[in-house]
């Protein structure tokens, strides 16, 4: 036996461990009866002990270490060679966090969302606030124990976004405002105001499940390889290429969530549908970080589940499910609706073109709270200044401004980006596409997805990790992550609607 192929083993069982951690994890949101939790959280954290300890001992980091030098010499992108870069580096990674600081960031986090739940529902920051500096504190010292190289932020990014730097993100963003900020100004000045009452209206919940089964099939997501769950707060979660479950909420007086959180929840589990099967089993078979992944669901969601074409073709069998609330509306009244954009202080809430505007504000206070140029009691004033600055908007209290997510109870400084490059990507990777097969936007036009799935499984997601995103999007696009293509697509998009 080899040594490649003994470590291939060894992989193969840590995959297994990984997948029975994600299938409790997923059970706990989906099916655990209540009374399940404490015995529920024992045998995850059991496992994920047992996970640690695997794969962080002297004898995996031998194993990795043996069969790279067998391998000495094969091509970058085989699956070998990449496997191996992959290993090395989350071997790495596991390495620099001692078990002490594991724990006590985790007990901190389980506290700190206590309070967050307390403070935001009583609108009342002081009741967060020590527990944000603690969370503010584990951030500065997990950025050390990982190391950098340029700056602090850094070292946290590169979790989420391997190899992307702060400072190319910050470009990247910088050029996104100078240009998204006049279009949101010329859509606010623009005498064409959108009416979008018709999303809200009775949406019987059941018809709403069988409608959000027939979109996910119409964009490409396999129901023989997938299952649909209800959840508070949906996901999307694979236990293999061949179980790829999404996850949604349904809300019987507003019909988006639901709608738009499965094709945005397709978009994930169908990348991992189309990773490699030579793959499997090993931790190549993902998406390849978080802003790719979000590339992925939002091109679904919006691109995709939110272009006229789609509509046009899709619209009648929605009028027929809700005869009542769409009988005497048009597709293209339903098309105005959905693509409403206006300034709004939650984010989750928010349209395609805001969005972004609510992650470059927790980028920036992210990065300035961790270089200690933000003192977090300061954080709420910082955070309405940046709202009127980006959005022209003041939130009228804290539970609509800096309480609103739950993100900042645990030290996970360097995720938010990730939602925003996700817009970007996908401009970039859509554009790239039709430019390569004009049969995309044929199709779309009559609410087809077939081409533009046949191009992203050959160019994105076969590969599954074996690039970072940055070599991804350079040799699927020949560039760099830019703003261009997002600011192209908006511009065209909402240029049209709101008639500037
Ligand atoms: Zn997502």
């Amino acid at each position: 036996m080899s040594h490649y192929d003994s470590l291939l083993e060894k992989v193969r069982e840590l995959d297994d461990l990984n997948k029975a951690a994600a299938l409790l994890s997923w059970d706990r949101e989906v099916n655990m009866p209540r009374g399940g939790a404490a015995e529920r959280i024992a045998q995850m954290t059991t496992l994920s002990s047992l996970i640690h300890r695997m794969s962080t001992s002297d004898e995996f980091g031998g194993l990795i270490e043996d069969a790279a030098a067998e391998l000495d010499g094969a091509a970058y992108d085989s699956n070998e060679a990449s496997l191996i870069r992959l290993l090395r580096r989350n071997y790495a990674d596991a390495r620099k966090l001692p078990d002490e600081f594991v724990a006590r960031s985790s007990a901190v986090s389980g506290q700190a969302r206590e309070a967050w739940v307390q403070a935001r529902t009583a609108s009342d920051f002081a009741i967060f606030r020590p527990w944000l500096e603690q969370v503010v504190g584990l951030c500065q010292e997990m950025a050390e124990l990982y190391g950098y190289e340029d700056e602090k932020y850094d070292a946290l990014l590169d979790k989420y976004e391997l190899g992307m730097k702060t400072a190319e993100v910050r470009a990247i963003f910088s050029d996104l405002k100078a240009e998204l900020v006049p279009l949101r100004e010329a859509i606010d000045r623009s005498p064409v105001k959108i009416d979008d009452s018709l999303l809200h209206q009775p949406y019987d919940v059941e018809r709403q499940k069988a409608f959000a089964r027939t979109v996910a099939e119409a964009i490409g997501y396999d129901f023989n390889r997938g299952h649909l769950g209800t959840v508070i707060h949906p996901f999307a979660t694979s236990l293999s290429r061949n179980d790829a479950r999404i996850t949604t909420r349904w809300y019987p007086d507003f019909l988006c969530p639901s709608l738009f959180g499965t094709l945005h929840e397709c978009g994930h589990a169908m990348y991992e549908q189309g990773t490699a099967a030579e793959l499997a089993r090993t931790p190549l078979a993902r998406g390849t970080s978080l802003g790719i992944h979000e590339s992925q669901s939002r091109m679904m969601e919006n691109i995709v589940g939110r272009s006229r074409g789609f509509w046009h073709a899709h619209f009648p069998a929605l009028q027929a499910l809700f005869p009542e609330a769409l009988g005497g509306h048009t597709a293209e009244a339903f098309y105005r609706a959905i693509n409403k954009t206006q300034p709004s202080f939650i984010r989750v809430e928010a349209d395609e073109l805001t969005y972004n505007f609510h992650i470059i504000l927790r980028f920036e206070l992210e990065q300035a709270m961790l270089n200690g140029d933000l003192a977090v009691a300061d954080l709420p004033a910082a955070w309405n200044e940046k709202m009127r600055e980006l959005l022209g908007v003041t939130p009228p209290d804290d539970s609509q401004g800096c309480l609103q997510d739950v993100h900042w109870s645990r030290p996970g400084f360097g995720y938010f980006p990730t939602y925003a490059l996700g817009n970007l990507y996908a401009a970039q990777f859509f554009e790239t596409a039709t430019a390569a097969d004009p049969a995309i936007l044929a199709e779309l036009a009559e609410g087809r997805t077939t081409a533009l799935l046949a191009w992203l499984r050959e160019n994105i997601h076969r590969h599954g990790r074996k690039f970072t995103p940055g070599e991804l999007v350079r040799r699927v696009t020949g560039q760099p992550l830019g703003h261009a293509a997002f600011m192209r697509y908006a511009t065209a998009k909402f240029g049209e609607l709101y008639e500037l």
